[in-house]
């Protein structure tokens, strides 16, 4: 087969050449990728192996290697994993399949500094092309595991690539980067250079579990061929105590599994000792992702056992509403052979659950009595997922409840629990009052607003589509009725300029005719008109029925086709 010339994706060649005029001030990170896709690979490659007997594979001896060739000015990062066939390369790396990314160019150009764009290119895993940050040209060679013929790609990050069939390829897959000239003003490294190399390994990739070895020439020290160094320790970060291990260390290993380069918010272990054990090392990222309220986000943490990788995303660990945990759980006494199926319907895996439920939700609910800042950014990131939970786990409803805050009239930034709702209510209110809607804004110019601002009463202001279904679903808090104050009649009780009942007689009177007219010409649209004392300034409001849906929650229902 002869070599094939092939375009770029549009989206791909925009971010390529992002890559190569770096957003990035820290160049030394296509190295934690590239390592971190090999041991990938390798996590493949073993389970596969144990899935399928007859899966002609060698995984005798499965390792990442870096070789550095001075004069050729390349360093290469190869592994024996499991590898790519013809087309799988041109998929996997020639496009990029995420459907989030046009959005995400659209973000880009809006985000004007350097550390927004960073950030905001950490969301959608551009792993692989950060090679272009360092080098002018790569080239991959592959193998899948299995296959008898490998692929050689190689691309300038120019537009174009190459693909050829290759006969000389070792089972697995070798990145070879052809190294830009070192720039230190530009961050830009000497990546030929042993120590930078160790250096960097040690900095982010210390945890990978496979050995990472540095061979070649340039390795060896002094004469003759020494035995490869293996530059990382491999140590297993969830099943070591937490005051051996440092902060960096599980921020890296958070980057590794979540393919986010931001630091996560809060770091959450537990080792569960007994009959079943297991350890987790989960964490809260410091921003949504966002796909998460998309059909295809992928949820769930990173299942293993006994050290061994045995799945991404495992959903039946944590409920949908904590989706956006990430993290690992190893487990002692689970088969290595488990299949989702299976893990659906298993009683230790329910306990777990029930378990890592609890510990997230008391770390968020330590995190809002010891850091108010950092509860505000979890509760502006996730609070509307979180409230999901009030709908789906009545267990833990109390515990939700108990980290969820809310915008209220009573501040401009700051948010109050139903708990502290109400221990400011005056005497003599009976109901926790709230609206809905679909920004501040809109609930802030809310006619319903009028008579509640007037006598000062506090209001939740509402504003998230959950929010519409768990008022319904809590129906009250310590003994005080959730009541929407868009809904039926509400009687606010006597104020200083009320007027008397013989008045409000008189008035109805007055103004039967007009009632009367109005009724007939809205007819098609309304069940009634009638007099309130709810307003102040305008002159009309259109209020629900006390079991009506609100409009918001209609529009939802309609949105989802029912
Ligand atoms: P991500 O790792 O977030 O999926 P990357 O750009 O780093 O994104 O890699 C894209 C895909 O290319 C990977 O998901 C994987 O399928 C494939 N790939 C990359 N490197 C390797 C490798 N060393 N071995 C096998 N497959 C690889
Ligand atoms: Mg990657």
């Amino acid at each position: 087969m002869p070599t094939e010339t092939f375009e770029f994706q549009v989206e791909a060649r925009q971010l390529l050449q992002l890559m190569i005029h770096s957003v990035y001030s820290n160049k030394d990170v296509f190295l934690r990728e590239l390592v971190s896709n090999a041991s990938d690979a390798l996590d493949k490659l073993r389970l596969a192996a144990l899935r399928d007997d007859s899966l002609d594979a060698d995984i005798s001896d499965l390792h990442i290697e870096l070789e550095i060739d001075q004069d050729a000015r390349t360093l290469t990062v190869r592994d024996n994993g499991i590898g790519m066939s013809y087309d799988e390369v041109g998929q996997l790396i020639g496009t990029i399949a995420n459907s989030g990314t046009a959005e995400f160019l659209r973000e880009l150009k809006e985000a004007q500094d350097g550390a927004g764009a960073e950030g905001l290119i950490g969301q959608f895993g551009v792993g692989f092309y950060s090679g272009f940050m360092v080098a002018d040209e790569v080239t991959l060679l592959t193998r899948r595991a299995g296959e008898k013929k490998g692929t050689r790609w190689t691309s300038r990050g120019e537009g174009t690539y190459t693909l050829e069939e290759a006969d000389d390829a070792p089972q697995g897959t070798s990145v070879t980067l052809r190294l830009k000239p070192a720039d230190p003003d530009n961050q830009l490294h000497d990546y030929t250079s042993v120590w930078t190399i160790k250096e960097i390994v040690k900095r982010y990739s210390d945890f990978i579990t496979w050995p990472i070895r540095l061979v070649g020439e340039a390795a060896s020290e002094g004469d003759g061929p020494a035995e490869p160094e293996t530059l990382n320790s491999m140590k297993a970060l969830w099943a070591r105590s937490r005051d051996e291990v440092s902060e960096d260390e599980y921020h890296e290993l958070y980057k590794h599994i979540s393919h986010d380069w931001r630091d996560p918010l809060e770091t959450i272990q537990l080792q569960a000792e007994g009959t079943f054990e297991y350890q987790a090392l989960l964490f809260v990222p410091s921003h949504a992702p966002h796909d998460l309220f998309t059909q295809d986000f992928k949820r769930g943490v990173q299942l293993y056992v006994k050290r061994v990788f045995i799945m991404d995303d495992c959903e039946a660990l944590l409920p949908p509403y904590l989706r956006f945990v990430k993290g690992v759980v190893d487990a002692q006494d689970l088969s290595l052979n488990v299949s989702r199926e299976i893990l659906q319907q298993d009683r230790h895996i329910r306990m777990m659950q029930r378990r890592l439920t609890k510990k997230v939700l008391s770390s968020v609910k330590s995190m809002m009595a010891g850091d108010a800042e950092r509860y505000a950014t979890f509760w502006r990131e996730f609070g509307a997922v979180l409230k999901e939970g009030l709908i789906t786990d009545s267990d833990n409803r109390d515990a939700i409840l108990a980290v969820s805050s809310f915008a209220t009239t009573h501040g401009a930034d700051e948010t109050v629990t139903l708990k502290q709702y109400v221990e400011r209510m005056p005497d003599g209110q009976e109901s926790i009052y709230y609206i809905t809607g679909g920004s501040r804004q809109s609930v802030d110019n809310s006619p319903h607003m009028e008579a509640f601002r007037e006598r000062g009463i506090e209001v939740l202001l509402l504003t998230d589509p959950v929010d519409e279904v768990w008022v319904d679903a809590v129906g009250e808090f310590e003994g005080k009725r959730l009541q929407s104050i868009a809904k039926g009649e509400i009687d606010l009780g006597a104020r200083g300029d009320e007027k008397s009942e013989g008045e409000r007689e008189q008035q109805a009177e007055e103004y039967a005719g007009l009632l009367g007219w109005m009724s007939e010409q809205l007819q098609e649209d309304i069940k009634e008109v009638r007099l309130s004392s709810r307003l102040t300034v305008s002159p009309a409001c259109v209020v629900a029925d006390a079991h009506d849906l609100t409009p918001a929650l209609e529009n939802m229902y309609r949105a989802m086709g029912q």
